[in-house]
């Protein structure tokens, strides 16, 4: 009779878990009468030990500021594959003794995917925004990313302000402007209008948004997404139109879009 010898899997959930359970008891009961379940039991203890020890002494190293921050540079390359044998032994270890940049690089790599599977823009625009909202110093790891997404915003006539201010791509500002004019001032434009933002100075709770079309035009409808999507029909006069917000910051707007009539 052939015997059914455990899995890794098996005997590192076996490992694992402290609870007694079934399945427990029918590993424990092999392993009695196994010596080769119980030599790969070994194997997987000195492994686990050997990686707690690791752990540990990568996590010194960290704290003692003996191994230094990855740089967004190091991040995308070790997402990409693309390190050589000298940037492994400084990244793994580092990732094994620090808690932040691992949960960077696991949050970068969500977005990565995320981005690469998202057909619609506005949803691509939306993912890579709250991405660079709570990553901010994160940012230009997906730079790449927030390039081509900005292109192809640009062709489906929307301007992805909040990405656009994170990779200073076809885009102005924020500059501070004479005058007190505006606190921010920013413009973007898409195949077929050029839109501006201002944060008057004072108001920091209102933005003007300025819209000139390129070709004649009497409407336009237009969508602001700050937190959620908002469209309105304006009016255009000699191709252009200005509109007031209140209770709008200008940071907050991911994206405007503005189509035809
Ligand atoms: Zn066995
Ligand atoms: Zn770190």
């Amino acid at each position: 009779m052939s015997v059914q010898h455990k899995t890794l899997e098996e005997l590192t959930v076996y490992l694992e878990s402290s609870v007694g359970s079934k399945e427990e008891e029918l590993i424990e009961e092999h392993l009695a009468e196994c010596d080769e379940c119980i030599s790969s039991l070994d194997f997987l203890n000195s492994l686990k030990r050997g990686l707690k020890e690791f752990k540990a002494h990568s996590q010194t190293f960290v704290k003692k500021g003996l191994s230094l921050h990855l740089t967004n540079d190091e991040i995308r390359r070790y997402i990409n594959d693309a390190c050589n044998e000298d940037e492994k032994r400084r990244i793994c270890p580092h990732l094994a003794g620090c808690d932040k940049c691992f949960h960077d690089v696991i949050a970068i790599e969500k977005v990565v995917e995320q981005l690469e599977f998202e057909e619609k823009v506005t949803k691509g625009i939306s993912i890579l925004s709250k991405f660079i909202i709570s990553y901010p110093t994160r940012a230009s790891t997906l730079e790449k990313e927030g390039k081509e997404l900005i292109r192809e915003a640009v062709r489906n006539c929307i301007a992805p302000f909040l990405i656009g201010r994170a990779f200073s791509y076809s885009f102005k500002g924020p500059e501070i402007l004479d005058e007190g004019v505006g606190k921010e001032y920013r413009k973007m434009e898409t195949d077929d209008f050029a839109i501006e933002i201002v944060q008057p100075s004072g108001i920091e709770s209102n933005v003007i948004i300025g819209v000139l079309a390129k070709s004649d035009l009497k409407n336009a409808k237009v969508t602001i997404c700050a937190e959620e999507e908002k469209s309105e029909i304006i009016s255009l006069e000699n191709r252009r139109a200005v509109i007031n917000k209140e209770n709008l910051q200008a940071e907050t707007i991911r994206y405007i879009k503005i189509e035809k009539m």
